[in-house]
């Protein structure tokens, strides 16, 4: 009865995993649209056009390095 119940158990989690399966590793980078990184002429830091400052081919990290840059 005991061998019953732990193979019922087994199963039902086995049944569970196929219906509910882990995502894969890339799953969130890949539901996330990427986004092409710039480097901050100034200090070199990568971070996303979206944040940088800039336009063309020379970004900057924030406004000090733009100003920095520039003068
Ligand atoms: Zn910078």
């Amino acid at each position: 009865m005991i061998k019953l119940l732990f193979f019922v158990l087994i199963g039902g989690i086995v049944y569970w995993r196929l219906r509910h399966p882990r995502p894969a590793a890339g799953a969130a980078a890949v539901a996330r649209p990427v986004e092409d990184m710039v480097r901050c002429a100034h200090c070199g830091l990568h971070l996303p056009r979206g944040e940088a400052l800039g336009s063309g081919a020379i970004w900057f990290c924030g406004e000090a390095h733009q100003r920095a840059h520039r003068y």
